[in-house]
């Protein structure tokens, strides 16, 4: 019988949690399992919907096929404050009720962290990116993902005709991502002038130490206590001159209402979906190149995945540079040659293997 064409790739489950006696509420979307179990982060946020799941889910699933990884996309979300003092019940509660949900492998995501994995671990002995003394390879600490967004802006940086070496960086986010790319851009000569939190923006166009920076973040809690800068607020910092913007935070946050003063040259996506439809195309239009973030962002996913393969830590960090720097190639390639947006060449290639998996699948 000839296969029917697949129109979808997913979502496969849409699942809605409620456990009334904690009074909690979690989200999972498990988007699609061609390429093997589900891998995708647990966001903890009193504002987390099902829409944005079921988004970063499908984000999953292409980052994770690109990345040529045995797994398939998934996310869940955990309706809460990630600072509640009852954060280690909820994640116990949460992890027993995933439990024969075999297709899908929780790791961290915004609001959550190793040790949240490790309770989960512990409840069903199904997680990744755990703490090193249970064997894991915590992908935070180590800065997996900002060290895959240098990679990724060494390889994309000629395509928008911007040395690394010298160019002015902008960050939104100072957590586990901006920190690290922070690091790792300033170590192959990157400018860094300016980074925001939730408590506003830090700037300095002759650049900001950032080991002192992250001192200053970890011992009062906000960039802004960082003295030899200029203070601004959260949002000015999209508008900032330089050469390449990280958003590294939440989604959504170029969107039509400031793009049009979005002064970089190159956006390298550390959040996931941080920039909207419409606005990729507008920046397209005005000549901005932008690495869309299951491209840019893929190395905490890749580390994931190898510490769930039992590799170690160097095996984990030559995969991360191998495969972003490939991809980021490929897709540049694809998107001058076929004048198109890096995230359609991007977004083609890594459907063309899902549904190659999916069509050797059993048709339900
Ligand atoms: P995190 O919780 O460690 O840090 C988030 C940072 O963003 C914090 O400094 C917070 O103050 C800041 N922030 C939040 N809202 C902000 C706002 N409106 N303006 C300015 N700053 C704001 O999270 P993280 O692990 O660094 O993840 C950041 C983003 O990267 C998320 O979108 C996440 O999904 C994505 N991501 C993370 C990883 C990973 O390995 N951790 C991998 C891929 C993608």
């Amino acid at each position: 019988m000839d296969k029917p064409a697949i129109k979808e790739i997913g979502p496969s489950k849409v699942i809605q949690l409620f456990f009334p006696v904690s009074n909690l509420h979690a989200i999972v979307v498990v988007d699609n399992t061609a390429l093997g179990p589900s891998i995708g982060g647990v966001r903890v946020s009193q504002d987390v919907t099902i829409e944005e799941v079921k988004r970063l889910a499908r984000t999953m699933t292409m980052k994770n096929s690109i990345a040529g990884l045995p797994h398939g996309g998934g996310k869940a979300g955990i309706i809460a404050d990630p600072r509640d003092p009852k954060k280690e019940h909820y994640f116990r509660i949460f992890a027993q009720a995933i439990k024969d949900l075999q297709e899908y492998i929780p790791g961290p995501d915004m609001g959550s962290n190793e040790e949240c994995m490790a309770w989960i671990y512990d409840e069903i002995r199904r997680a990744t990116a755990l703490p090193e003394e249970i064997g894991g390879l915590p992908l935070d600490k180590l800065g997996a993902t900002g060290f895959g967004l240098a990679k990724c802006a060494e390889i994309a940086c000629p395509y928008a005709n911007i040395e690394l070496k010298g160019a002015r960086v902008a960050i939104q986010g100072f957590g586990s991502v901006g920190k690290a790319a922070a690091k790792f851009l300033s170590e192959k000569g990157a400018v860094i002038v300016a980074v925001s939190d939730t408590k506003g923006s830090i700037c300095n166009p002759d650049g900001i130490d950032v080991n002192e920076l992250i001192d200053i973040k970890e011992n009062t809690g906000t960039v802004v206590n960082y003295k030899k800068g200029t203070i601004k607020r959260c949002e000015e910092l999209f508008l900032i001159q330089c050469d390449i913007l990280i958003p590294a935070a939440t989604p959504d946050v170029i969107s039509k209402e400031n793009v049009e003063g979005v002064k970089a040259k190159l956006i390298i996506q550390g959040a996931n979906i941080p920039i909207t439809k419409e606005a990729e195309e507008i920046l397209h239009k005005k000549g901005i190149l932008s690495v869309p973030d299951f491209i840019a962002n893929a190395g905490g996913v890749i580390m994931a995945a190898m510490e769930y393969a039992k590799k170690s830590e160097k095996e984990a960090f030559d995969a991360i540079s191998e495969r972003i720097k490939k991809n980021t190639k490929l897709i540049l390639e694809k998107t001058f040659k076929e004048k198109t947006l890096p995230r359609q060449a991007a977004e083609a290639i890594a459907k063309e293997r899902v549904l190659k998996a999916m069509t050797s699948k059993r048709i339900l």
